[in-house]
């Protein structure tokens, strides 16, 4: 999921430096964008990588060409292979069963089902000099998306874990060869088109947990990379399933029953008389998926599924909090019960310009096609945000495809010439990105203290708006993690 569908609203507003959209996140930001300003001056990433773009390095051009040779070789016909038997989120057996065979096969131990997630999967390789080195993270996809005439790859997922084993190939034998400690390891992630979000499970589950880079790739229309900051592709969003429980009964002696079904309109209803006193950007979108067996039985079991969304994920938390009140309004009404399962949270990831203006330098070194030099907003590497949080990442996307996302045309554009080529680069510059990490000490200080006073202006931002919103909302709202 790529989406740029905010394009033309940001396109309309005056600070060009934000990702920032309703005018209450833009001056509740202004403090805080001065201070990432500040920040990205006195790291100033772009000067940074040019100097390691720059640098000539034998060692690293022959692990980058490495790399390619290896998805020559082999990665590349995989990608086509898993390309042309898709297989939806949760359901990506298949690919899940070759991709681990494969990496299996060069050395890799294999744990499947990790997070309780049948075909999420974390592939580890341990270098013969010790594991005493960094722990390098990349995270493959291999879900495919849903159409009326079958599930198709419009997204090249089916790429992603053959790039991210092209790249592990190259650092193992970089490592093998020059003794250099470390770990590898690679993250098979289910699931990234449909909920609940795999990543954020996993990274719940600790699966992330001791890695300190995480690099993956993605299909792109461009070449471009993001602002260093904190924001997200498209809206925070919280998916929520409230489930009713009221007591069965036959309709003829319905005052034996409790009616879930009532409770479930109820409270559907409830939710569009809220919508006017939500702000105009808020967006809440439900369905009715379960609401009873048989018309003549007091429904027992309703179930009302929510994607409730807001730029900002204060006012996120106020909207799903009255969300949630006139749930347990609707069951008090009714003399049901209401469950609430918050399934899924999409929130602001962190960009950071260490990692996206080196992948950037990369790029343009290579000659990747179609650079856009306009730094997009920033979103993170992965689409759930949270992982973005607590381990610096990077999403390497080079131009491949002429036609958008989750297109036909960007599948078969994927299975030719095109996204060949750009996946080619993509594992390069993956592998380029990752020498440098894992050899040079002062780009890890650098992507540390970048994360860590990011993240800390997050928070900061976070208080801003909480301070911004208190008079409307009240205090305290949205500070849950
Ligand atoms: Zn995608």
């Amino acid at each position: 999921m790529r989406t740029l569908s905010l394009t033309l609203l940001t396109s309309l507003l005056p600070v060009v430096a934000s990702s920032q959209t309703t005018p209450t996140e833009i001056a509740a930001a202004a403090d805080v964008l001065a201070q990432i300003e500040a920040l990205e001056q006195r790291i100033d990433p772009s000067a940074m990588s040019a100097r390691i773009v720059g640098r000539n390095d034998a060692a690293r051009s022959a692990l980058m060409a490495y790399a390619g040779t290896a998805w020559d070789a082999d990665m590349q016909a995989l990608s086509d292979h898993i390309g042309r038997d898709p297989e939806v989120g949760w359901a990506e057996f298949r690919a899940v069963d070759t991709l681990v065979s494969v990496l299996r096969s060069r050395g890799f131990s294999i744990e499947v089902g990790v997070a309780d997630l049948p075909t999420a999967f974390v592939a580890t390789w341990v270098s013969s000099a010790g594991p005493a080195g960094p722990t390098l993270g990349l995270i493959g996809e291999y879900d495919a998306l849903r159409d009326i005439d079958g599930a198709f790859h419009g997204d090249q997922h089916n790429a992603q874990t053959p790039i991210a084993i092209a790249v592990a190939s190259a650092l193992q034998h970089y490592m093998e060869s020059s003794r250099v400690a470390g770990t590898i390891k690679v993250f098979g992630t289910p699931a990234e088109e449909v909920g609940p979000p795999a990543k954020t499970i996993m990274h719940d589950a600790g699966v992330f947990d001791g890695t300190d880079i995480l690099v993956r790739s993605h299909s792109s229309v461009e070449t471009a990379r993001g602002r260093a900051g904190f924001g997200v592709c498209c809206l925070n969003i919280n998916e929520v399933k409230y489930v009713f429980s009221g007591r069965p009964a036959h309709q003829l002696t319905s005052w034996n029953g409790r009616n879930a079904l009532s409770a479930a309109v109820r409270f559907y209803s409830s939710v569009d008389g809220l919508r006017s006193t939500f702000r105009p950007e808020a967006s809440i979108q439900g369905v009715i998926p379960e609401g009873g067996v048989a018309p003549n039985v007091v429904p027992a079991r309703a179930v009302v599924d929510y994607y409730i969304r807001y730029p900002d994920e204060v006012y996120l938390a106020h909207m799903t909090r009255m969300i949630d009140d006139a749930a347990r309004g609707a069951a008090l009404a009714t003399g049901t019960e209401v469950t609430i399962d918050r399934y899924g949270e999409y929130r602001d990831g962190i960009t950071l310009g260490t990692l996206d203006e080196l992948y950037f330098a990369y790029a343009k070194e290579l000659g990747a096609p179609r650079i856009n030099e306009v730094p997009q907003r920033p979103a993170g590497y992965e689409e759930t945000g949270w992982v973005t949080r607590d381990i610096p990442g990077v999403g390497v996307s080079v131009f491949s495809s002429r036609e958008t996302y989750h297109t036909k045309g960007m599948e078969s554009d994927g299975l030719s010439e095109v996204g060949h080529r750009a996946f080619r680069l993509d594992a390069q510059i993956m592998s380029g990105i990752l020498y440098d990490y894992l050899t040079n000490a002062s780009l890890r200080e650098a992507v540390a203290e970048e994360h860590k006073e990011l993240k800390g202006l997050m928070g900061e931002y976070h208080q801003r708006l909480r301070e911004v919103y208190a008079p409307e909302i009240g205090p305290g709202v949205g500070a849950e993690r």
